[in-house]
């Protein structure tokens, strides 16, 4: 697969755009604090990295979801690593994605986080592949837009693989 790897996003690119966001989230929140509620497993990479670049009084937490098998979304949200309301209550949330695709997964945890009376909930996500919503959705923070390729790298896989890839990559058709 990797011989047919085409590089969207180099790792300097990657970086120069996620201190851009790390400095506009803080503008946003200046002096207030802010949970990263990183969206596992393809969301780690960028958290890490967005938490490294935020400059200001940050904490962090995890909810895991899948929906993806191979290439194919299979439409249905499994909640498999839930919140806990003592983290999330009178807090200010940015829900942090790898890839926005369907919107199905930030619809979901949008909606689901709002159960644990949060102060306040904003999304962030790395890629937004526009094109192929199937529910209107729209983050707050986007590091870039995508045409429609399945792209794997920085934490995004393929069956499991290649989220250690510095980049984001996508295979080239023949
Ligand atoms: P949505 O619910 O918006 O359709 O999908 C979000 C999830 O689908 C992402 O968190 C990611 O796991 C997966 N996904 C969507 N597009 C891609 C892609 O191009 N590559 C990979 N590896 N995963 C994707």
């Amino acid at each position: 697969m990797l011989e047919n790897l085409e590089i969207l996003f180099s790792e300097e690119k990657l970086q120069e755009r996620i201190k851009e966001m790390a400095l506009e989230i803080k503008r946003d929140y200046k002096d207030e604090e802010v949970i990263f509620c990183s969206v596992l497993k393809g969301a780690i990479f960028f958290t890490v990295d967005l938490m490294k670049k935020y400059d200001g009084d940050a904490k962090i937490d995890f909810v895991r979801v899948s929906s993806y098998e191979g290439e194919n979304s299979t439409g249905k949200i499994n909640l498999k690593i839930p919140l806990k309301k003592e983290n999330i209550e009178g807090k200010n949330i940015i829900l942090v994605e790898d890839i926005v695709d369907t919107g199905r997964t930030f619809k979901y945890l949008t909606e689901y986080i709002k159960e644990f009376n949060p102060k306040s909930v904003k999304t962030c996500v790395l890629l937004d592949k526009k094109a192929r919503r199937v529910v209107s959705f729209d983050a707050d923070y986007v590091g870039f837009t995508i045409d429609d390729l399945f792209v794997i790298g920085y934490g995004l896989d393929y069956d499991e693989k290649y989220r250690n890839l510095p980049y984001i990559g996508y295979v080239k058709s023949n």
